[in-house]
């Protein structure tokens, strides 16, 4: 390891090897310290891999921005490099009046935030969608999915290509001021200055922050882990719909919706839940909360029966239980006498669509740093 770096993220997730790989530039010494054995082993591939639109976050957040423009960015990216993903598109859909009510409230949301979207007549949802059944909908073309994995790997390659040196089984464990920067300390006993560090800790984040000093219950940075559990939908029915299909969001996530991945395999999840440990076993006994789900009612095609525990993820999330909306912190902490850390906390969905604009927003807060 060396002993002295220009930039160092804490990280190997989709946003700390984005980062990696916009920040690198010939002359300057980016390391990245990843605790695991490999990259995107916790929220970056334990997801549902859709390229969200920007419908559901409010109007000018960070959240919202980096959506839609993480969209565009996306859809380049893959087009350009291979990366697995279809342009899809996803149906919303109420199929009760108050979903109805607040489905038009969703929709004036989305398009408020630039998502180019079009209400349905019920002629249109029953010619887009047959097996589909629901009182109002509408559409969000650009909304798609992407092979989350291939993505992190492609980040992780481009990131190595520009010279950005990867440590795997390396989690830091401390983070002291110094006069040039700051001392990392790793839990091997290594330790080197580091003029920049980026905080990309995901779940760990605020936990990574405390370790730079910042009092994370004053800032308002202690986090919530969100565990969300998926069902595989057997039955040969993975056919039955050509979009994805998501509820009208009621409570602390989007929805449990159907949702598939590049190779067509359908899903129906995540039923989200607060949890305290890193636990991704899947509690059989939610498998009522699934059953009466408004996805049920959309998709009278699904039986009980077809439905089998798939895999669960676990969401770093600001908000807490009964709260409202928290945006993506994405913050240079100079004003907390901290110049040149950046703190990335929250960073929940919409963070895997956003990753390669958290990436260009980070890199241009770097570029006034350093
Ligand atoms: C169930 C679920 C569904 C979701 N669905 C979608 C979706 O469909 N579309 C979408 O856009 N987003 C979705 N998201 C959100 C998206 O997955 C995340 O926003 C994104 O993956 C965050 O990436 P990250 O790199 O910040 O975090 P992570 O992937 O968690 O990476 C953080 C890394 O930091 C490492 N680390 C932590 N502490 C330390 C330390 N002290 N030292 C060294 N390394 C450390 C961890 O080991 C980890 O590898 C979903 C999330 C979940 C959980």
């Amino acid at each position: 390891m060396t002993d002295k770096a220009d930039i160092t993220i804490i990280g190997a997730g989709v946003v700390g090897l984005g980062v990696a790989s916009e920040v690198a530039r010939p002359g300057r010494e980016v390391y990245v310290l990843e605790k695991n054995e490999s990259f995107g082993r916790e929220q970056s591939t334990r997801n549902s891999e859709v390229i969200h639109a920007g419908i559901y976050y409010d109007r000018d957040s960070l959240r919202a921005r980096l959506c839609v423009e993480g969209n565009n960015l996306l859809y380049e990216l893959c087009e350009r490099t291979g990366i697995g993903y279809k342009k899809c598109g996803k149906i919303i859909v109420a199929v009760s009046d108050i979903e109805a009510e607040e489905l038009a409230k969703l929709y004036q949301r989305g398009c408020d935030n630039g998502a180019p979207l079009k209400m349905l007549s019920r002629q249109e949802m029953s010619e887009l969608e047959p097996n589909m059944t629901g009182l109002a909908a509408f559409l969000s073309p650009t909304t798609g999915i992407i092979d989350a994995y291939g993505l992190v790997r492609y980040f992780e390659a481009q990131a190595r290509g520009k010279g950005v040196q990867i440590a795997y089984k390396a989690e830091v464990t401390g983070i002291d001021k110094a006069s040039d920067g700051y001392r990392i300390a790793t839990g091997s006993g290594d330790s080197f200055i580091s003029r920049v560090v980026i905080n990309c800790a995901g779940l760990y984040s605020d936990h990574v922050a405390a370790l730079a000093g910042i009092n994370i219950e004053q800032a308002g940075y202690k986090l919530h882990w969100c565990k969300g559990e998926y069902y595989n939908v057997g039955g040969g029915k993975n056919r039955l719909i050509s979009r994805l299909i998501y509820p009208v969001p009621m409570a602390i996530s989007v929805g449990v919706h159907v949702c598939f991945d590049v190779s067509w395999r359908l899903r129906l999840g995540p039923l989200f839940y607060y949890v305290d440990k890193l636990d991704y076993g899947m509690n059989d006994a939610n498998k009522g909360l699934f059953l009466t789900s408004s996805m049920m009612k959309a998709l009278p095609f699904l039986a009980p029966e077809d439905l089998e525990p798939e895999s669960a993820g676990i969401m770093a999330m600001l908000q807490g239980p009964g709260e409202g909306f928290r945006d993506f912190v994405i913050r240079h902490e100079a004003d907390r006498g901290l110049p040149g850390l950046i703190n990335l906390i929250g960073i929940e969905s919409p963070g895997l669509t956003a990753s390669p604009a958290i990436a260009r927003y980070v890199s241009q807060m770097v570029d006034e740093v350093v």
